[in-house]
């Protein structure tokens, strides 16, 4: 399911399943997501006095520019950065992504994070990338403390089933659906809710965990105690929560997808936690270990690009990174034909596939 509508699994081609075309990500700013790095203060409730130094304040603030190119990509905390809302720009990003061999991608951007069905729907007629929409909530919900289960449930089937509001454009996942380290109250019923339209609908659950194993593992537990299909539910962010082999085999034995989806984020250093982030060569081995052992039907990647600094347009690597500088480091690796179509194309389209 499209925002253009229903497509057949096989018309999806090459296809990215964790991206943001038009996204707003300015309100993590002094919000407890940024509790660690380096200029962020405090920890839990008390990171929302986070006092910046002028000097970062000022740069919070700046458009995004060569001399500041480095520290915005390194930091993230830039407001200009965070605000992915010009549907020309994403047009013009998705050319790139186009001209390299992209087909379709999938939309993450859920309820919090500043989704924009019909922005969505001219941005991939205009674009010709086809376009799967997600729906649900993001991390720490605002609002949702006293809405019963059941009524966010019926809104991510009618997301599903109808479209969002009026407009008639239908999400065809459900997420990303947020956790945050631990696991807020209101978080863990909005995913019980997803996790019951799961079941409903038949679509994929696409979860962002935690910033820990522990967090990670434990969102899992709660989904599959719910009695969710492992093989309709995709685990994101992998390459800056787990940081170990045993870690993902132990990940992967549940049966769910696995998503490594910071691409392209060649930066050790990650602001949101204290983890050493792998590289791109580190992820490219990774999967091919998780291949190795069994798992190669369960893998999926893409570049989650939630920031402007990625665009091509300042200087970043584009949503076309994979296509022009990934796939040739698999196979300089050994990677075959079939070994990158897998993850590309097939495991992909049996994720999307729907059957409502
Ligand atoms: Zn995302």
């Amino acid at each position: 399911m499209t925002v253009l509508g229903p497509l057949e699994p096989a018309a999806l081609g090459y296809t990215q399943t964790h991206e943001h075309l038009l996204a707003d990500l300015s309100g993590v700013l002094g919000s407890s997501q940024m509790t660690s790095g380096v200029y962020a203060a405090g920890s839990g409730p008390a990171a929302l006095d986070v006092e910046f130094p002028a000097t970062v304040r000022r740069r919070m603030h700046e458009p995004i520019r060569p001399d500041n190119y480095d520290w915005i990509r390194r930091h993230v905390t830039n407001v200009d950065n965070l605000r992915l809302w010009d549907e020309d720009e994403a047009i013009e990003e998705l050319g790139h992504y186009r001209l390299a061999g992209g087909v379709s991608l999938v939309e993450s951007t859920s309820i919090g994070l500043g989704r924009d069905a019909e922005g969505l729907r001219r941005v991939s007629r205009a674009s010709g990338i086809k376009v799967i929409m997600g729906c649900g909530f993001y991390c720490q919900p605002v609002g949702l403390d006293q809405v019963p289960r059941e009524a966010i449930r019926d809104l991510i089937l009618k997301d599903l089933r109808e479209g969002v509001r009026d407009t008639g454009v239908r999400a065809g996942i459900i997420g990303e659906i947020g956790l945050s380290d631990p696991i807020h109250p209101t978080e863990a019923k909005v995913l019980e809710a997803a996790c019951e339209a799961q079941m409903s609908s038949g679509a994929a659950l696409q979860v962002h965990p935690g910033r820990s194993p522990e967090s990670l593992f434990d969102g899992v537990d709660r989904i599959l105690a719910t009695g969710v299909d492992p093989a309709r539910l995709v685990m994101c962010h992998l390459d800056r929560t787990l940081t170990s082999p045993g870690e993902l085999e132990r990940l992967a034995r549940t049966g769910c997808y696995l998503e490594f989806d910071l691409f392209g984020q060649e930066s050790s250093y990650y602001p949101w936690s204290d983890i050493d982030r792998p590289n791109d060569g580190t992820r490219i081995d990774w999967l091919g270990e998780l291949g190795e052992k069994g798992f190669g039907d369960r893998l999926v990647i893409a570049q989650d690009i939630c920031m402007r600094a990625y665009f091509r347009k300042y200087g970043g690597p584009g949503y076309s990174h994979i296509l022009e500088n990934v796939l040739p480091l698999m196979r300089k690796k050994g990677w075959d034909a079939a070994d990158i179509r897998r993850v590309t194309v097939d495991n992909p389209a049996a994720l999307l596939k729907n059957t409502w």
